[in-house]
């Protein structure tokens, strides 16, 4: 698989302190060769292995990484980038009814879309929603639309196979003006491929609509054909995002990074089945890490960076090292630290025998456990409680515990394995924290 190859790469890039053109190049062989067989499109990937390559060269390497690492997450990050960084909502701030307008070709999931957003809407926005059809062209069409209407539990507006699309879309916006809907959903008829008559009917209905949204939905499926129909529709249209279905099949969802890179939209969402609940938000990282399969790396190089996160640590550390000023604010900032470093058992993992001793597993469940408990107590206290945890008295302890959802004798344990520590703390000699950190740094 590409995550085996890429770690074989990783390692025998060991050792050089620079990004060079000599050392990036195997690995960017790989990427690309992985990035057209997840069938992204050939002048997507030129363009992508350019950027990164500029990105890279010359780049110095942080110490706690390794070459192949740093380039890894320099590849990660540009192909988040280029999916599209953060997640895109739709717009519906317009004067009611915002109107949504679907485009794509035959079979890309228009209609079943129609129906997924209308219930998204529905129940996780409280709109009013009307959907309508103007595909007049199979009679089917229109009967499907009302089923799926049905079972997604927004109102339908009828249509008939005799009517014009723009006397269908006119009636429909109207009914909704009367009936006070929040938002229009119009479905429209596709071609199995590209052809003029329906470029022209789709343009003549989006003039006629002038609507808040309109959506290029495109199958992912379709690879390297994506590009041509984006293409065409995003010259017709001006499209304000892209719904990617049928990502829950085999497809290595190459055609989002092709998509986004020709329409320049984002991705608003992803098809993930055939049912109406089959809808999710776009997330750019998980779709990169699909595309590139290599999940595995990654994450190593998140938790590499995570490494370097010095500047608290060192903070954190000094503040250790005297005992004093430390209050439960650096104790929760402590545990965040160590979860991004990936939990408890992995920090035992890389201490040295002596000192992971006889902890079970079961020792170490219990005590994650215990620590994000902690936490959740610690979040239900005020930042001066945080700060001066002697304030804490029993009312206050009552408050909190109500607040963390724990009792009373958790708070107090809390507290006790707090002041339990601070004065471990202003014990602990000169010199033995840093012998701590570095053997957690493994
Ligand atoms: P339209 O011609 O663009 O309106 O496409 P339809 O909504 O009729 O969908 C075409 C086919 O694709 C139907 O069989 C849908 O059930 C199926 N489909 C749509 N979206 C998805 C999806 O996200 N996942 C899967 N597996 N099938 C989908
Ligand atoms: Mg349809």
């Amino acid at each position: 698989s590409l995550s085996q190859r890429l770690a074989r790469i990783v390692k025998t890039m060991r050792g050089e302190a620079r990004l060079t053109e000599t050392n990036t190049q195997e690995m960017l062989r790989e990427i690309r060769i992985a990035l057209l067989e997840a069938d992204v499109a050939l002048p997507v990937v030129r363009d992508f292995i350019a950027q990164v390559k500029e990105k890279a060269l010359g780049q110095e390497v942080l110490q706690s990484l390794s070459p192949g690492q740093a380039l890894v997450g320099i590849v990660h990050n540009a192909l988040i980038d280029l999916i599209g960084g953060e997640t895109a909502e739709l717009d519906l701030a317009s004067k009611p009814p915002a109107i949504i307008l679907m485009a794509g070709l035959q079979g890309a999931g228009k209609t079943t879309t129609v129906g997924k957003i209308g219930k998204w809407l529905t129940e996780n926005r409280r709109k009013k929603v009307l959907v309508v059809s103007c595909d007049v062209y199979r009679p089917a069409a229109i009967e499907q639309l009302r089923t799926v209407a049905g079972q997604a539990g927004v109102d339908f507006f009828p249509s008939q196979p005799d009517q014009k699309p723009t006397d269908i879309a006119r009636a429909a916006v109207e009914w909704a003006k009367n009936h006070y809907h929040d938002v229009l959903i119009v479905d429209t008829a596709g071609r199995l491929g590209i052809d003029q008559a329906m470029m022209d009917e789709i343009r003549l209905l989006h003039d006629t609509l002038n609507p808040v949204e309109t959506l290029f939905v495109v199958d992912a499926m379709q690879g390297q054909d994506a590009v041509n129909t984006a293409k065409a529709f995003s010259e017709t249209l001006p499209l304000t995002g892209v719904v990617l279905t049928k990502l829950d099949g085999d497809s290595r969802g190459g055609a989002a990074l092709s998509v986004k890179a020709i329409t320049g939209k984002p991705i608003k969402f992803v098809g993930v089945g055939e049912k109406l609940t089959g809808l999710d938000v776009f997330h750019p990282d998980r779709m990169a890490n699909r595309i590139l399969g290599m999940g595995d790396i990654v994450a190593l190089v998140e938790q590499a960076q995570a490494n370097v996160d010095h500047e608290a640590a060192a903070e954190l550390a000094s503040k250790f090292k005297s005992g004093a000023g430390f209050d439960l604010n650096d104790f929760l900032a402590q545990i965040s630290q160590m979860k991004k470093l990936g939990g408890l058992s992995s920090l035992m993992e890389k201490m040295p025998a002596e000192i992971q001793g006889k902890a079970t597993a079961q020792d170490m469940d219990k005590a994650e456990r215990d620590m994000r408990r902690m936490q959740g107590i610690i979040h239900a206290m005020t930042p001066a409680e945080r700060h001066k945890p002697e304030l804490i008295k029993a009312a206050r302890k009552r408050r909190i515990a109500t607040g963390a959802g724990v009792a009373v004798h958790e708070v107090n344990r809390l507290l006790n394995q707090f002041s339990q520590m601070q004065s471990v703390m202003k014990k602990m000699q000169k010199g033995g924290l840093a012998k701590m950190m570095r053997a957690m740094k493994g």
